[in-house]
C-alpha cells in the first residue's frame, strides 16, 4: 500500500467509473433524493495514520441514510453488548431491505441490523437506554470524523411522511412483542438517523475505527471492544449492501454499507476507511458508480480481506 500512489489512483478510478452512473437511477421516494444531481461523484480514503486522499465532490454533504445503521448498531452494542442478538438476528436476508413478509415469517425478529426492520429494533433498544438516541449517534459520528455534522430537517420530515412500510414493520414487531417503546418514537429516531448529513471525506474518516480493532485511530478512544468490531465488520460484509452482499464480497471483499443517497462506506482492516458517493443506484439499491469505484480500489490496492 505504501508504494501505491493514491493521489494518482483515485482520479484514474473516478474517470473509469463515473460514466457508469448513467446506468443507474437515483432513489425517488422523497424529493430530496429524486432531485439529487446524478453527476455528483466522490471517492475518499483515510488511512490509520490520518492520511487522506480524495477525488471529486468529497466535501459536499448528503444524507447518509442507511449508512447510519452501522453507527446505531455500534451504539447499541456499546449499551447492551451481545444481548442485542436477542432482538435482531445476524443472517443475510436475501429479501428487499424493507420486506414485511420475512418479518412476519420470523415472528417479528428482523434478519439483521442492516435492513430497515433490524435498524428499527436497534432504535428501540437505544430508546430504552438513551434520552436522545439519534443525537448520540450524531455525537459519535462527529467525534469519529473530528468535525460537527448536520441533520437535514426537511429529509427527516419527508422520511417520516414517506415511511409507511417502516411504520408497518414497527407495528408488526410491536405485535410480536419485539418493540418495547412506541412506534412513533422509533420512527422519529429512525427518520433522524436517515437524515444525518455528512461528506464522503467525513465518512471515510468515521468508519476507520472498524479498520482499527474498534479504536478511533485519531483519538485512541476505544469505541467498541475488538471482538465487537470484528462482529460489526462481519455483519457489514454479509448484510451491508442490500441483496448484493454476495456480489460485493466477491468483487470488493470488504465490510461495506450502502445508503440510498448513493454512498457506500467500507473499511479495510488494518489499512484504511473509504467512502464512494454517486447518487444513481443499480437495481439492488447500491450506487452504480460507487460500487464500481470500490471494486477497482480494492483490486488495485489489494485491499480484500480474502
Ligand atoms: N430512508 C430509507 C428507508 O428507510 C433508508 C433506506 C436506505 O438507505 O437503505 O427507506
Amino acid at each position: 500500500m505504501r508504494t501505491l500512489d493514491l493521489d494518482a489512483l483515485l482520479p484514474e478510478i473516478a474517470a473509469q467509473v463515473q460514466p457508469l452512473a448513467r446506468q443507474g437511477q437515483q432513489a425517488d421516494y422523497i424529493p430530496a433524493l429524486a432531485d439529487a444531481d446524478p453527476n455528483r461523484f466522490a471517492l475518499a480514503t483515510c488511512d490509520l495514520t490520518g492520511a487522506e486522499h480524495a477525488v471529486g465532490d468529497a466535501d459536499v454533504p448528503f444524507a447518509i441514510q442507511s449508512i447510519a445503521k452501522v453507527f446505531s448498531l455500534t451504539l447499541a452494542l456499546q449499551h447492551v453488548g451481545e444481548d442485542l442478538w436477542k432482538r435482531v438476528d445476524r443472517e443475510p436476508s436475501g429479501d428487499p431491505f424493507n420486506s414485511l413478509i420475512q418479518l412476519e415469517l420470523d415472528e417479528g425478529v428482523p434478519r439483521n441490523p442492516m435492513i430497515n426492520a433490524g435498524a428499527l429494533a436497534v432504535c428501540d433498544v437505544l430508546l430504552e437506554r438513551c434520552d436522545d438516541p439519534d443525537g448520540e449517534v450524531r455525537a459519535l459520528l462527529s467525534e469519529l470524523c473530528g468535525e460537527p455534522i448536520g441533520i437535514d430537517d426537511e429529509i427527516r420530515e419527508a422520511e417520516r411522511r414517506a415511511g409507511h412500510r417502516n411504520t408497518a414493520m414497527a407495528h408488526l414487531m410491536s405485535a410480536f412483542g419485539n418493540l418495547h417503546t412506541s412506534v412513533e418514537a422509533v420512527m422519529s429516531t429512525y427518520a433522524g438517523l436517515c437524515a444525518v448529513t455528512m461528506t464522503t471525506r467525513q465518512l471515510a474518516r468515521a468508519i476507520r475505527f472498524l479498520a482499527n480493532g474498534g479504536v478511533d485511530p485519531k483519538t485512541g478512544h476505544r469505541v467498541v471492544p475488538e471482538a465487537l468490531a470484528r462482529r460489526i465488520n462481519a455483519v457489514m460484509l454479509t448484510c451491508g449492501t442490500y441483496d448484493s452482499a454476495g456480489q460485493f464480497a466477491y468483487e470488493v471483499g470488504l465490510p461495506c454499507k450502502s445508503g440510498v443517497a448513493g454512498a457506500i462506506v467500507a473499511d479495510a482492516p488494518g489499512r484504511l476507511g473509504m467512502c464512494a458517493w454517486s447518487p444513481p443506484l443499480d437495481a439492488s439499491g447500491n450506487s452504480r458508480a460507487g460500487g464500481a469505484a470500490l471494486h477497482l480500489l480494492a483490486e488495485r490496492a489489494k485491499l480484500s480481506v480474502f
